[in-house]
């Protein structure tokens, strides 16, 4: 047996995920990009969805074929049926079958409730909650065809949603959003109750504040870090490796007990910290 420092990468177990095929959605930016890009590392073969941004999608794949892993790039926009429909034929004829959803592509479009356009309200709902549904149903029709291989993996597939943790805490101007992340977390938990009879596990990771371009306003200057950090008792502003590390996790059998989770990676943004001084 390897040493420790030999099957690590960091802290990602290179062979954890080997053999396992992997579609991330919104994988060219942000959380996506680094939740592929540790799949990868684990040893699953990735697929790269984007919507808009082809250069820095294949730079995604790029840096997860150093790996020794296949990687391939697909553009789609996951609120359309029929490219969702696309995306898994092909991905299904290039790379076998699909074995993990990570279905993390999301959007924000901010607004006081009485100025939100209807335009704002749908294209939310549209692409973080109908876009996960499109993906997971018709991700869960592959692994209902394919069943459990076990040489491969205890499951017969694993649907990770991205949610958020405005899927519990109400978030003023963002009420799209909240929404979409609201209806995030009862769709998983319904599909978990469904699909766990047929062996697919359904869970969500719901991160706090992560350094991406989707919250640039909330970190980027000191005055909004310094805020920002009075909401996180850990103190300190997650990085995009810490959703990574937990989507790997999940996705593996290390975590094959765990169905209808929803997984809090937010330094404490949820324990209500200003309970700790206040109330
Ligand atoms: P990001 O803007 O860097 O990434 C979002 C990705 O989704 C981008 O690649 C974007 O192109 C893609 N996308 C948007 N619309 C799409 C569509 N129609 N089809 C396909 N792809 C599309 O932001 P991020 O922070 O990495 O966000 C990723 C996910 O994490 C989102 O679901 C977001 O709601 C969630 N999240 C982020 C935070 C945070 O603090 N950054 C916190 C909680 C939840």
């Amino acid at each position: 047996m390897a040493s420790t420092a030999a099957v690590t990468q960091g802290v990602i177990p290179v062979e954890l995920l080997k053999g396992q095929k992997a579609l991330v959605t919104g994988a060219n930016s942000g959380i996506g990009k680094a939740t592929a890009i540790g799949l990868g590392r684990a040893g699953a073969d990735v697929v790269v969805n984007y919507v808009s941004g082809r250069d820095a999608a294949e730079e995604v794949v790029k840096e997860i074929t150093s790996f020794g892993v296949r990687a391939a790039a697909y553009e789609a926009d996951v609120s359309q049926e029929d490219q969702v429909t696309a995306v898994m034929d092909r991905m299904v004829q290039e790379f076998g079958t699909i074995d993990i959803l990570v279905a993390n592509a999301g959007m924000q479009r901010d607004a006081p409730f009485t100025e939100m356009a209807l335009e704002q309200w749908q294209k939310v709902l549209d692409v973080n909650l109908t876009g996960q549904f499109l993906c997971a149903r018709e991700a869960t029709k592959e692994f209902r065809r394919r069943g459990v291989v076990p040489a491969v993996s205890s499951s017969a597939g694993k649907i990770i949603c991205m949610s958020s943790v405005h899927q519990l805490i109400p978030w003023s101007g963002h009420v799209n959003y909240a929404s979409s992340k609201g209806g995030v977390q009862m769709m998983m938990a319904t599909l978990a109750q469904e699909l766990a009879p047929h062996k697919i596990r359904v869970n969500a990771v719901a991160p706090g504040a992560i350094r991406t371009p989707i919250n640039r306003g909330a970190w980027e200057t000191p005055e909004a870090r310094e805020e920002l950090l009075r909401l996180i008792p850990y103190n300190r502003i997650g990085d995009p490796q810490d959703i990574a590390h937990a989507v790997v996790a999940l996705a593996s059998d290390l975590m094959d007990y765990v169905v209808g989770t929803t997984l809090y990676v937010d330094g404490g943004m949820t324990l209500f910290p200003g309970f700790a001084t206040g109330g």
